[in-house]
């Protein structure tokens, strides 16, 4: 596998020149962590010593970490609004950033129920570009042959919009999948991927996944590893086959693309690919009409070395599934990166998903951490090893002392650059694909679902709490509901809690209506009404097992099994959403 020992890195034998070039580079930026971080940082003083938000903190051109640290606060999203707001509304003056701000790229995190707005700038491409092409290096390590086939990724667009002021605004994949980075990528034996640009690129999601998964089935023999961004996004994949696998396999037989194939780029690169197959068409049938698709993964595309996925954080909820669909491939969990900024990578991406750590490139942004509970930030080298902290990143973009909202724990150090466990991001409570819940999102929607039932039938939600149900596909939210019925000749009929669950998911922010509506990763929210008196013994639970009954609140989410049995076995009746929520790409202005 190695070309020539004379290339050989700290980190293995290198798979080719271009990798040995990669792999020096990583050595290089974590060997000097700290030197890196401390030129970063006076670079970005320097570039943008003129911006407006930086003058307002009396600098003085000073561009050294204790002057940085001490003159200017931690922030968060709700602190920059209304320099965001600006920008957005077509405010040009260097506000945040003296390089112009290019777009905005949407994140899942919201803010007032919309999603958040990361400024960035066209420079930053170059540096997620850099990440990306760290990766392949770093798993040509590990498993050898990856030139010698092909990649099946389902990677996908989603909507944009352009702010008031006429940038871009759109999540931070589709933006790179637009750009010419990604478009335009020279060949690149470890990078080849079985979906053509034409059908990542196509804006209708069942389209895309259509002939993605189609291009994967007839290259099925070339496939060495399988992937998509999350691993909701894979399984949201698979189900897709199990609902399609006919319509493919008569595409296959007939050498014609389905109808409902309408964007013509597609057809016409299709044209090209497609062509009739009678074998691999009853190859797909055989596979796929049985209802065990254990190991569905290894069965169709057998040579597959091992999955792409992020099933770190909240998506380990999906490791089990994953494993019994691949037979037990190994998960690569290759890079940890945001809409703020790209920050770091797996350097041993074939552990154990419960044993990953990223290491944070200190090339990125300067990052400080905030112990939890603490409130000093500490740089980057001085992390300690088992302590656990807020991430705050300073980025070229314009924002300066940002809290992320991710907890990291540190479990070690690649020379002097530390590796960090993904703990949790804060305050989220539920989360299926990437919406994510909090505490005040899911009571107020608790609350103006409560306002129908008591409008329709004089009742009340007595007592509430949650549960995130991924044993379908797609995972849905589950709520339980103890009720106080005033009168029991209004008993709450079935059609009003099920409009109860519309009203519930029409609070929720847009995120998760646009995993609802356009993107079909989450089904519908179900109440599961409990009888009378089940909180009580959710609480004597709570207490036999050691909690404070003084201090007993009732958990708003519950993922432990016991207590979902516990739940699961007092249900009297069950209710689903009868209707998709409103959502349209446009932003509800504040
Ligand atoms: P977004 O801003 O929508 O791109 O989401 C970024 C967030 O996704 C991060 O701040 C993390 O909370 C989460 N995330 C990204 N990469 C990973 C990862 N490898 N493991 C766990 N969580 C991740």
């Amino acid at each position: 596998m190695a070309v020539d020992s004379n290339l050989s890195s700290p980190l293995g034998p290198p798979a080719c020149e271009k990798d040995a070039k990669a792999l020096r580079f990583i050595e290089e930026m974590t060997r000097n962590a700290d030197v890196v971080q401390q030129n970063l940082l006076a670079e970005i003083l320097r570039r943008n010593a003129e911006t407006e938000y930086l003058r307002r903190f009396n600098l003085g051109g000073a561009t050294d970490r204790e002057t940085f640290k001490s003159k200017l606060p931690i922030i968060t999203y709700e602190d920059l609004q209304p320099e965001i707001q600006r920008i957005a509304d077509g405010d040009r003056s260097p506000i945040l950033s003296s390089h112009p701000i290019s777009e905005f790229l949407t994140s899942s995190g919201t803010s007032a129920g919309e999603r958040k707005l990361m400024p960035t700038i066209k420079e930053e491409l170059d540096r997620r570009q850099l990440l990306y092409s760290l990766l392949m290096p770093v798993m040509n390590l590990y498993v050898p042959g990856l030139d010698k086939g092909k990649g099946m990724y389902f990677l996908f667009v989603k909507s944009e919009t352009k702010t008031p002021g006429g940038l871009p605004a759109r999540p931070v994949l589709t933006s790179y999948y637009k750009s010419e980075h990604f478009r335009s990528r020279p060949y690149d034996p470890y990078n080849v991927y079985t979906s053509p640009n034409e059908a990542i690129l196509c804006p209708d999601s069942f389209q895309s996944m259509y002939t993605q998964m189609l291009c994967g089935l007839l290259d099925r023999l070339s496939v060495l590893r399988v992937g998509a961004v999350f691993a909701s996004g894979l399984l949201r994949a698979i189900r897709f086959l199990q609902l399609n696998w006919s319509r493919f396999a008569h595409d296959i037989e007939s050498g014609c693309l389905d109808s409902e194939i309408t964007d013509s780029s597609i057809r016409e690169c299709m044209s090209g690919i497609l062509k009739p197959d009678p074998e691999l068409a009853e190859f797909i049938r055989q596979e796929c009409e049985s209802d065990n698709w254990e190991q569905i993964i290894t069965r169709i595309w057998p040579n597959t070395k091992y999955l792409d996925v992020i099933v770190t954080g909240a998506m380990a909820q999906y490791i089990p599934t994953l494993e019994y669909y691949s037979g037990g491939l190994p998960m690569a969990c290759t890079m940890y990166a945001s809409s703020e900024c790209y920050f770091g990578l797996n350097l041993n991406p074939m552990s154990k998903p419960s044993e990953v750590s990223y290491t944070i490139m200190p090339n990125m942004a300067y990052f400080e951490f905030i112990p939890l509970g603490g409130t000093k930030a500490v740089e980057l080298v001085d992390v300690k090893i088992g302590k656990e902290y807020e991430l705050v990143v300073t980025t070229y973009a314009g924002l300066c002392r940002y809290r992320v909202g991710d907890i990291l724990r540190v479990t070690g150090f690649h020379n002097s650059a530390p590796q960090f466990h993904f703990v949790r991001r804060k305050n989220v409570l539920l989360s299926i694909d990437s919406d994510k819940t909090d505490e005040s999102e899911l009571q107020k929607a608790v609350e103006n679902a409560s306002k129908l039932l008591h409008e329709e039938c004089g009742s009340r939600v007595a007592e509430y709490t949650s549960y995130a149900d991924t044993s379908t596909i797609p995972g849905h939210y589950v709520l339980y509901w103890e009720l106080l019925v005033r009168d029991a000749a209004r008993h709450p009929s079935h059609e009003t809690l099920t409009r109860c669950c519309l009203e519930m998911e029409e609070s929720l922010n847009s995120v998760y209506r646009q995993c609802r509506v356009a993107d079909n990763s989450v089904g519908p929210l179900e109440i599961r009404v409990v009888k009378n008196g089940t909180f009580e013994e959710l609480m004597d639970y709570a207490i036999s097992r050691g909690a404070s009954i003084n201090q007993y609140k009732v958990p708003r989410c519950v993922n432990f099994t016991p207590i979902v049995e516990l739940l699961d076995s007092r249900v009297v009746s069950a209710h689903f959403s009868p209707a998709l929520p409103h959502w349209t790409p446009e932003r509800r202005r504040r």
